[in-house]
């Protein structure tokens, strides 16, 4: 620590750091921040911290207790490549003045107390995460109601999206093909600068990236993807990831956004979390004699991941949009069952390398709308709780599943269809998360009333664009 705070200093010094910029993640995963002038940045600042008026921030603190303080974690400290003065970026910890302790409701302490949980049972000493957050990157958005019942045309660098069209359009330049993203070189691929720019800002502030593309979907549909890394690592590095995205946009005219579907018909994004256990430098994962080489432990996992599924979904697929994501046909999972095949279902297992070390779970359902904080926090505890109750995943699902008869796919468990039932799954099944205090009843509480109110309501209450197709002449 003495080591991360005598850098924070000599990075003030040597790069002339004019603005000193504090950020935090709210309940909800949007990144805050606070700005001060170098010189406040003393000892104090990293003892004690600084204050902020805690009530106005999303899933926060009522009026009555509304003073919190910042605390900056030198560990994190970079210098932010986006801004166009000097500014040093430090991540903090939301503390509670009164009590001097650890806000529960700040997500970062989530995952903290997450990484903790897992050394406590013994299992492993470490978890690592690799996302694949996949985003899109439009010019403008524009809606309107025509006769062809389309709820709103995107315009992209790649031709104009008209959510009311089927795929069998002119193609009029360089367009990628309906689905067809992924990946001719450009110019079909028109975003291969901005991805590059992105990257390079990612590599200035040490955060590794394993490979960049175009996604499948026709309208600049990205995905850049980070080596893995510690689950607190890992999630700050997803914050700062979107906060590079949004601004290297921003800067060529253009907006990103990490919304799950914004184009009816076409791929839409999905935030893919590869995880494995270690212990002592070794990977648990791993065994030569296993299906696809998972060792029995990451088995229980699987089978914790699919049973609690209903219920991690509240926070991996997290917003009323996640759930148009979650459909059959665009390589989303729907299928609450593992495969090293089928991309429908939600737990894959990679077989690109054959390696012990390579070996991982990816599970598919999360969307980058989570909270990385928390999302990895809640698959952490579901894969723990299948390992030490010793659940079984069943037999994997590696059949092409349009061989299935009817009958056999309708007994498949699915993914919940809706945000509402994701919400009453969690408020259901959630002892799992309150395991070492991890989660706390309060922090659920708020997440499940807020996300009722905030969004589920919001969206039922609100007539759609396309009821006007369906109904207007009714
Ligand atoms: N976009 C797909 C999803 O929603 C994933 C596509 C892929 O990475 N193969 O999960
Ligand atoms: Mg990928
Ligand atoms: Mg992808
Ligand atoms: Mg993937």
């Amino acid at each position: 620590a003495a080591v991360a705070l005598a850098r924070v200093f000599e990075l003030v010094e040597r790069e002339r750091v004019e603005v000193v910029d504090l950020r935090f993640t709210d309940l909800f995963g949007q990144l805050q921040h606070l700005s001060i002038p170098p010189e406040e940045l003393d000892g104090n600042a990293f003892r004690k911290g600084v204050g902020f008026d805690g009530s106005s921030i999303r899933g926060f603190q009522e009026i009555h207790e509304s003073d919190m303080l910042l605390v900056p974690d030198p560990e994190t400290a970079f210098v932010d490549p986006v801004t166009e003065e000097a500014t040093l970026a430090l991540l903090c910890d939301v503390r509670d003045p009164v009590t001097g302790e650890w806000f529960s409701r700040d997500p970062r302490y989530v995952a903290r107390k997450a990484e903790q949980y897992l050394v406590e049972t013994g299992i492993a000493e470490v978890s690592y995460w690799g996302p694949e957050a996949e985003f899109f990157v439009f010019d403008s958005i524009r809606f309107q109601i025509d006769e062809r019942s389309s709820s709103y045309v995107i315009d992209s660098e790649e031709g104009i999206w008209n959510s009311g069209l089927d795929g069998e359009r002119p193609n009029l330049g360089y367009r990628p093909q309906f689905k067809g993203g992924y990946f001719p070189a450009p110019p079909t691929d028109s975003l291969q600068s901005l991805r590059t720019e992105v990257v390079r800002a990612l590599r200035q502030v040490g955060i590794r990236v394993e490979a960049h593309h175009h996604e499948v979907a026709t309208a600049g549909q990205c995905e850049i993807d980070l080596r893995y890394a510690p689950l607190v690592k890992q999630a700050d590095q997803l914050q700062t990831y979107k906060y590079l995205i949004k601004n290297v946009a921003r800067r060529r005219g253009k907006t990103a956004t990490f919304m799950p579907k914004p184009l009816f018909g076409d791929n839409g994004c999905g935030m893919h979390c590869h995880q494995s256990l270690w212990q002592d430098g070794q990977p648990l994962f791993y065994d030569s004699e296993g299906y696809a080489q998972l060792s029995p432990m990451a088995l229980h996992y699987a089978a914790g991941l699919l049973a609690h599924s209903p219920a991690l979904l509240a926070f991996c697929a997290p917003t009323t949009n996640s759930y148009r994501r979650l459909i059959p046909g665009f390589e989303a999972p729907v299928n609450l069952v593992y495969s090293q095949r089928n991309r429908s279902a939600a737990v894959r297992v990679p077989m690109y390398f054959p390696d012990p070390v390579a070996k991982r779970l990816e599970y598919r359902c999360p969307d980058p709308t989570a909270n990385a904080y928390l999302a990895f926090s809640a698959m952490l505890m579901a894969g723990l709780d299948g390992i030490e109750r010793g659940l079984d995943p069943g037999a994997p699902m590696d059949v092409d599943l349009y061989e299935l008869a009817p009958e056999e796919l309708a007994a498949v468990r699915k993914t919940p269809g809706s945000l509402e039932e994701a919400l009453a799954a969690l408020e259901d099944d959630r002892e799992f998360l309150l395991r070492g205090g991890v989660f706390t009843e309060d922090l659920l509480a708020t997440w499940i009333a807020t996300k009722r109110e905030h969004d589920v309501a919001a969206v039922r209450t609100r007539p759609h664009p396309y009821e006007f197709f369906l109904y207007y002449d009714a």
